[in-house]
């Protein structure tokens, strides 16, 4: 099981069963939304549990997708695309050990001009399989 929270604890979750590895977003609405790139693991949702939801906000970010981030102390946490059967929780929220790794960058297209995207990780332009 892995564990995770937002900076000050008003947001804590668990995600009880095998999560997916990594996934760097470099979509234009991540990179606003992150303050850079997004970096995400996902679970299924019948496993994904909030055991603090104090500080929880939801921003419906564009149609059937609503992003959560903590209201106290503003940390992004959460992506929550109604069609897919998983939750997507930011990486950077995972305790540690978190057990996984880093997997793929997607969005590539759209990533931003200022930086490069270093090592030899798969990327796509768009997602995978759209
Ligand atoms: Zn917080
Ligand atoms: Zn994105």
């Amino acid at each position: 099981m892995n564990t995770g929270g937002c900076l000050c604890g008003a947001v804590r979750y668990e995600a009880r069963g095998p999560m997916t590895a990594v996934t760097y977003c470099h979509c234009s609405m991540c990179r606003r939304w992150h303050g850079h790139v997004g970096a995400y693991c996902a679970v299924d949702r019948e496993q994904f549990h909030l055991t603090e939801a104090r500080g929880l906000r939801w921003f419906p970010s564009s149609p059937g997708v609503r992003r959560g981030f903590c209201g106290e102390c503003g940390s992004s946490m959460l992506f929550d695309e109604a069609s897919l059967p998983k939750m997507a929780m930011c990486a950077g929220t995972l305790d540690a050990p978190t057990g996984t790794r880093e997997k793929a960058h997607i969005y590539v297209a759209s990533k931003g001009d200022y930086y490069d995207i270093p090592g030899d990780l798969l990327k796509y332009d768009t997602f995978p399989g759209s």
